[in-house]
């Protein structure tokens, strides 16, 4: 059997907002909980960032922009959770040596299994 390349599994995952840098994108996320002192309060003018980045007429626009608000659940890009101080440090072992993919790259990297 020749070898043939067949396109890998596409798996569709949503797009979320990034609770450090306010963007929004489907690139691998580090979802961390905070309670009590460490919930960070979103201020006007990260709010206003966030709406520059997402189209708040989509469902995945209106649901990134609800789950912002809640500032127990952060979801972060790795590489922000990484720059703002990852919690259990996950974010520092998965990107180590690989720290410059991102997105599609790195799921790619995560995904490849051991
Ligand atoms: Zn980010
Ligand atoms: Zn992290």
């Amino acid at each position: 059997m020749s070898k043939q390349e067949t396109p890998a599994t596409v798996e569709v995952r949503p797009k979320r907002e990034c609770d450090v840098c306010f963007g929004f994108d489907d690139a691998p996320r580090h979802v961390v909980a905070l309670t009590g002192e460490d919930v960070i309060k979103i201020t006007e003018e990260q709010m206003e960032t966030f709406r520059s980045n997402v189209d708040l007429n989509t469902s995945e626009g209106a649901r990134a922009l609800s789950s912002l608000i809640d500032r127990t659940t952060q979801y972060r890009h790795m590489d922000c959770c990484a720059s703002v101080g990852c919690p259990d440090g996950s974010c520092y072992r998965v990107r180590a040596g690989v720290e410059h993919l991102r997105n599609d790259e790195l799921v790619a990297h995560l995904t490849k299994g051991a």
